[in-house]
C-alpha cells in the first residue's frame, strides 16, 4: 500500500490526503449506513484526524439520528454534498473517512465486516476477513500498532 492516499469529493472542491495507513478498515452492513449511503454498505477506513490532511475545499457538518443517542457526525462537501468522512461518539480526533471517496479505493479492503445480520442477501463475504453479525472486539482484532496508536489518542 502506498504511504500516501488522497481523495476527494465529486465535484473536486474537496481534496484530502492520508498521511499514514488506517488503523483498520471497517465495511459495514448496518441499517443506518446502508440507508445514509444508499448502498448495500459503507467503507470507512479508521484514522486519526491529524493523519487527514485537507488539500483544497472543507467541509460541513451534517448530524445523523442514532438509536444510541451518541452524536454521528457527517462531513461533506459543501458544493456537492459528497460525504466524505464522519466522526462518531463526538470523538473529533477518529476519523472514518469513507473509503469510496479515495481516488483508488481498491487500495483499502475491509479488514473486518461488521453488522452482518443486516447484510443484504446477495452480497457474499469473502473467505478469510473476519466477519460478525454486530459490533466487535478491537482488542483482539487490531493490530498491536493500531491498537497503540489509538492508545496514543484517547490515552
Ligand atoms: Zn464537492
Ligand atoms: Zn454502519
Amino acid at each position: 500500500m502506498p504511504d500516501q492516499l488522497e481523495g476527494g469529493c465529486a465535484c473536486g472542491q474537496m481534496r484530502y490526503r492520508m498521511t499514514s495507513a488506517p488503523l483498520f478498515v471497517h465495511c459495514c452492513h448496518c441499517k443506518d449506513c446502508q440507508r445514509q449511503t444508499g448502498s448495500a454498505f459503507v467503507l470507512n477506513a479508521l484514522i486519526e484526524t491529524d493523519r487527514v490532511d485537507v488539500l483544497s475545499g472543507g467541509t460541513a457538518l451534517f448530524g445523523m439520528p442514532t438509536d444510541s443517542g451518541r452524536p454521528h457526525d457527517v462531513a461533506r462537501c459543501p458544493g456537492c454534498g459528497t460525504a466524505v468522512w464522519s466522526h462518531y461518539g463526538g470523538r473529533k480526533e477518529l476519523t472514518f473517512l469513507r473509503v469510496g471517496t479515495l481516488d483508488d479505493p481498491s487500495l483499502l479492503p475491509p479488514d473486518v465486516h461488521i453488522y452482518t445480520r443486516s447484510k443484504v442477501q446477495w452480497v457474499e463475504l469473502p473467505e478469510g476477513v473476519p466477519a460478525f453479525p454486530a459490533y466487535y472486539d478491537s482488542k483482539t482484532l487490531w493490530p498491536a500498532e493500531s491498537l497503540a496508536r489509538r492508545r496514543a489518542v484517547f490515552g
